[in-house]
């Protein structure tokens, strides 16, 4: 999908005019894309009609340059079918939930419950395992080991053969542990599938998931809403994560799994290790369907408000990301200026940071991990590892400087980290010398 999609805008760029026929042309080649992935038709056709409505609006206007309307009409677009309209349920500390894992076989199940289980103790969380997987030999070993590398408690059986059962005897043993969140891992193949939807619909009825998570292997594909679907008729499907995102797929399966479960997608999956778990952000997401990259729009964006001998330096520069250079990014983010905005796009800053409806929150946070900062030596504001160079005796000298805890030196230290993740990508990035033409 994705690449059908990135080929009919890559064939409208070459287009020296860009009129009615080719825009024409474009609409019909995605239409079919979305078509051919299942994305119903209503859908198709809304996308179709606000395209069009964009595109012949802002045309009008002298001197816009049509395609890069087209390419921002159809990433909105995208960016919205991958919106259900209703969020997905959210444990709360100290409430018991109940999560339960759905998918086939292979698509990351096992891995991404205990990735799920890792994440949330991380916030805080009292999270469990149960393995409700009676089908596969080893399903159980594979989940205690992830659950012991994650160390979080968990439960099955070798000898017990009723799914149902072991999910609910892993319900009462965790309840009674107090654990918040209790995660059921299932089985995902049977020696005859509606045997398997048949179990999902058991498990679901004994256990009453307050969410049920399906899980995509990124590279299906159309075979995303037939999957969706069918798990949805057997157990009311809440939630979607998509795994494998570090390999060559774009994820566009994840459109149908949306449509057809009306549920949003919430995390991705970038790799085999516990913590290879990000947040779902719609924009990187769509951007990389497109094959526009893992940076959305920055190039774009770094190429209208950053003069074109400083772009390079600027990447490299944020490339070695030192707390002091975080600083001034929080500075910019705070004024919002150009760079503020360039960084505001980051994958994982804004959504994570400045989450749309808690700015307040989000600048609160930045100005209190700049108050911590304030206390720190210009040796750890300039140190390219600044968590190796932390001890315990400076971390507590931080916190007394700064009037917080300890625990609020570690927080900012563990988003620098986070960040200086992602800034690590930046350096792989090369500014495409020439822009695309502004005229049509
Ligand atoms: P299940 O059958 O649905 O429980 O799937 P598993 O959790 O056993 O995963 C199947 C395979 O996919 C394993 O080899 C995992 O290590 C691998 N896997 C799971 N998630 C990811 C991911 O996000 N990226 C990569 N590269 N591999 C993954
Ligand atoms: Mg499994």
């Amino acid at each position: 999908l994705g690449t059908s999609i990135s080929d009919a805008l890559a064939r409208m760029s070459k287009a020296t005019v860009v009129d009615e026929k080719v825009l024409g042309e474009c609409l019909k080649e995605i239409t079919r894309a979305l078509l051919q992935s299942d994305v119903r038709f209503e859908t198709v056709r809304d996308v179709q009609a606000n395209i069009k409505k964009i595109v012949s609006l802002d045309t009008l206007a002298a001197g816009t340059n049509k395609r890069r309307i087209i390419q921002q009409a159809v990433f909105s677009e995208l960016c919205r079918m991958l919106d259900p309209g209703k969020p997905a349920f959210v444990p709360k500390k100290g409430k018991p939930s109940v999560v339960m894992f759905v998918g086939l076989q292979g698509s990351g199940k096992t891995t991404t419950c205990a990735k799920y289980a890792q994440y949330y103790q991380g916030k805080g969380f009292k999270p469990s395992l149960v393995c409700a997987d009676t089908f596969r030999a080893g399903a159980f070993d594979q989940l205690k080991q992830n659950a012991t590398k994650a160390r979080v408690p968990f439960y099955g059986s070798y000898m017990e053969s009723d799914p149902a059962k072991i999910a609910v005897e892993g319900l009462e043993r965790f309840r009674k542990e107090n654990s918040d969140l209790i995660i059921i891992d299932t089985s995902g193949r049977h020696k005859q599938e509606a045997a398997l939807f048949e179990e999902m619909r058991q498990v679901a009825e004994a256990t009453k998931p307050d969410l049920v998570i399906f899980v995509m292997d990124g590279s299906i594909g159309q075979a995303a809403f037939g999957q969706a679907q069918a798990f949805k008729q057997s157990a009311s499907v809440g939630a979607v994560i998509v795994t494998k995102m570090d390999g060559h797929a774009n994820g566009g399966g994840a459109l149908s799994a949306v449509a057809a479960t009306k549920s949003p997608v919430i995390f991705i999956g970038t790799g085999e290790h516990l913590g290879d778990f990000d947040v779902f952000d719609v924009r990187p997401f769509v951007s990389r369907l497109l094959g526009m990259g893992d940076l959305p729009g920055l190039i774009d964006k770094l190429q209208d408000i950053i003069p074109a001998d400083q772009q390079q330096d600027l990447l490299e520069k944020l490339s070695t990301f030192t707390l002091r250079l975080l600083y001034e990014q929080f500075q910019n983010l705070l004024k919002m200026g150009s760079l503020g905005q360039v960084f505001s796009m980051l994958p994982g800053f804004s959504s994570e940071l400045m989450p749309k409806g808690s700015e307040k929150d989000g600048q609160a946070k930045i100005k209190r991990y700049m108050t911590i900062m304030d206390s720190m030596t210009d040796a750890e504001l300039d140190s390219p590892n600044p968590k190796k160079l932390m001890t315990e005796s400076r971390t507590i000298r931080i916190a007394r400087g700064s009037g917080r805890q300890v625990r609020d030196v570690m927080d900012m230290l563990d988003e620098y980290k986070r960040l200086a993740k992602v800034m690590g990508k930046m350096k792989n990035i090369k500014i495409p010398t020439g822009k695309m033409s502004d005229k049509n």
